[in-house]
């Protein structure tokens, strides 16, 4: 707590932050030994940077207590990064994908239904991974997440700053189809106008699909 009030109750935040930390160790099926949080007053918002086999995120004090804010996404980058450093467009939707099996089956504060009508909009940033047909509902990203780790040393090579990002992409959709149990690259290219070449960050292909739903051709 070195950027908030020092008198904070640290063991209890610590106990809240280690019930997060255990689901999603199961979620992932791989967990760093140490995610160092830090909980400041000023911070924008939440955020998590790799620094090392220890990952470190920040969370906002005036928050700290409210498990909904932030403790599931940010600490899902932490253990993402141990599959290395992966298109910011996949490490935010599986990031919301923790987000909200975390807010269903850990914390039971609201329901499948609920959250999934959230992603099935063309403008959540998450569409693309939640709208295939067939898999979404609360095991998909389950078996994601075992299918990256079965592919965990492919992830590493793959998933550099110096790797093209159609390669980075690839390798992503291959994970996704995978878990789906069906080739989803028909899926993504045609129907959400994914491109491989491009997709970096969260603009794109939600982008897309709005232009085209307002011309009413969807
Ligand atoms: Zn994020």
């Amino acid at each position: 707590m070195n950027h908030a009030d020092a008198s904070l109750d640290g063991k209890a935040i610590a106990k809240l932050l280690e019930q997060q930390y255990d689901f999603l160790a199961g979620y992932v099926g791989i967990a760093p030994d140490w995610i160092f949080v830090h909980v400041g007053n000023k911070y924008p918002c939440g955020m998590s940077v790799a620094s090392g086999p220890n990952p470190e995120m920040f969370l906002q004090a005036a928050s700290i207590f409210d498990t909904s804010a932030n403790y599931a996404h940010e600490m899902m980058h932490c253990f993402m990064f141990q599959f290395g450093a992966m298109p910011h467009w996949f490490n935010e939707s599986i990031a919301d994908a923790a987000y909200a099996d975390s807010e269903i089956e850990l914390w039971h504060r609201r329901g499948e239904k609920e959250l999934l009508a959230q992603f099935d909009r063309v403008d959540n940033r998450s569409y693309e991974p939640h709208a295939a047909p067939d898999q979404i509902g609360k095991d998909y990203y389950r078996r994601v997440c075992a299918r990256m780790l079965a592919r965990r040393s492919e992830c590493l090579r793959t998933f550099t700053h110096d790797t093209p990002l159609e390669e980075r992409n690839e390798l992503l959709l291959t994970i996704l189809s995978e878990a789906a149990g069906e080739e989803l690259r028909p899926l993504f290219t045609d129907e959400f106008g994914f491109n491989a070449k491009r997709r970096r960050g969260r603009e794109g292909t939600s982008r897309i699909l709005g232009e085209r739903m307002n011309r009413g051709t969807q």
